[in-house]
């Protein structure tokens, strides 16, 4: 079958990667997809929150299943649009509709979720511009820190933790007048949590789920976690500190009633939930949810399926996933995110990439790059993931921070410490 993925990121790549090995995958096209994806298949540069012209390009090329991978046109909308046109209401699209989707949209209406369903969270409350006077003495007799969250996708700067009630109640004066726009609109204000943070991901047919491989993802750009937050430093599958145990304990406590909670509440979920958790004293709590796969954690978490991705997607849109029994590699995968000086600040782009070939032990997943001319140049902040899957944790870390180095472009950065506090 023709399949169409859309994205640009090291997440699609490692799908696109994946995808292209099924022998059910006729055609694969990437929209936009980098300078990298155009191995796997045929990359189609358009806007993928225009679907007038995502339209155009299924029929065009005889599209029969469309995978999205980032969030925004799923809160936008695309599988709704795929449902009600109906040119294109036969066509699977794995992702959630803008029903789903609000689980990561929507901040305060996943807190709600949780409450109503009894899955453990910190607790919160979320206020509006309407009852900013009850926010301000809400967060006067608030323990400390206190986390202040923008309601709606503020590209992960719209999450603020304060240890200071004075400056915590100036924060949400200035989100509820418009600091994140209409993200900010709703401010939740929760408890702070202190543990472990990890990630879970199930795909999910509405009824039915399988469980990929956990992860732990590094956030900050500098070594030993310091410095600002970026969209993802690097990752690691499996988590050494989630034993079967606390994994189960997510299962029962986390992932069944997420899944029972859709179904009462009525919301036909088709795709990938990623379960961004913590662990506190050993037990495990939700602090968001995504409605899309995570981006360093799926070049870590892909490498090591071993099922064939495009019948897993296919027995996901048929409502198949009953018993469905995915092959877990026990190798360990390490990635390393190969970033641009500056990032997550100011950047340039259009520095020639030399060096891919050197790579010796680890897959290379293209992020923000671009092919010109037959050259590979950087095109965004985050520019390769280093991906390897070796017997051992250590092994895995080792190849993926040493091939993460044979890569070279002017002004590149990467954390050489990813993964080394868990061994
Ligand atoms: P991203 O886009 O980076 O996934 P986001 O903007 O959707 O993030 P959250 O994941 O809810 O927002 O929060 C971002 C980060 O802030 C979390 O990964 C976590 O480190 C921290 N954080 C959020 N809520 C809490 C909490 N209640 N207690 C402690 N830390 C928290």
């Amino acid at each position: 079958m023709n399949i169409l993925l859309l994205g640009s990121g090291g997440r699609e790549s490692a799908f696109a990667w994946k995808m292209s090995q099924s022998p059910l995958c006729s055609q694969l096209f990437i929209a936009p997809g980098n300078g990298g994806t155009g191995a796997y298949g045929k990359n189609i540069n358009l806007n993928i929150n225009n679907f007038e012209a995502v339209k155009a390009l299924v029929l065009k090329e005889n599209i029969e299943l469309v995978v999205v991978g980032p969030e925004e046109p799923l809160v936008n909308g695309i599988h709704d649009f795929f449902a009600e046109d109906e040119s294109l209401s036969k066509i699977p699209v794995i992702g959630p509709k803008k029903e789903g989707a609000i689980l990561e949209g929507s901040k305060d209406f996943s807190k709600q979720f949780m409450a109503r369903h009894g899955i453990p969270t910190a607790s919160s409350r979320s206020f509006t511009s309407k009852t900013l006077e009850e926010g301000l003495t809400y967060l006067q007799s608030h323990p400390l820190p206190v986390v202040l969250k923008a309601d709606g996708l503020a590209a992960g700067k719209g999450v603020l933790i304060i240890d200071n009630t004075a400056e915590a109640q100036e924060e949400l004066k200035l989100m509820l007048s418009g600091k994140f726009g209409e993200a900010g609109a709703t401010v939740v204000i929760e408890q702070f949590l202190s543990g472990i943070e990890l990630s879970v991901f199930v795909l999910t047919d509405g009824e039915n789920y399988v469980i990929l491989p956990e992860a732990k993802d590094y956030k900050r750009i500098g070594q030993a976690d310091t410095g600002l937050n970026t969209g993802g430093m690097g990752s690691v599958s499996p988590v050494p500190f989630a034993s079967k145990a606390f994994l189960d304990e997510v299962e029962r406590d986390i992932i069944i009633p997420t899944i029972n909670g859709l179904k009462k509440d009525k919301i036909n979920y088709t795709g990938f939930i990623f379960f961004g958790l913590i662990k506190v004293n050993e037990k495990p709590f939700v602090i968001e949810y995504n409605c899309r796969m995570g981006d360093p954690e799926t070049e870590s978490v892909i490498p090591r399926v071993e099922n064939d991705l495009v019948e897993l997607f296919i027995a996901t849109a048929k409502k198949k996933l009953k018993g469905y029994k995915l092959n877990i590699s026990p190798k360990n995968a390490a990635t390393v995110m190969v970033v641009a000086g500056g990032y997550p600040g100011e950047y340039e782009k259009g520095k020639t990439i030399t060096g891919i070939d050197n790579v010796r032990q680890s897959l290379v997943f293209h992020a923000g790059t671009v092919l010109e001319g037959g050259v590979i140049k950087t095109n965004g902040g985050r520019v390769i993931a280093v991906s390897s899957l070796q017997d051992t944790q250590f092994d895995a870390l080792q190849s993926a921070t040493a091939d993460a180095a044979r890569l070279y472009f002017d002004g590149k950065y990467f954390r050489e410490d990813i993964g080394f506090d868990l061994v």
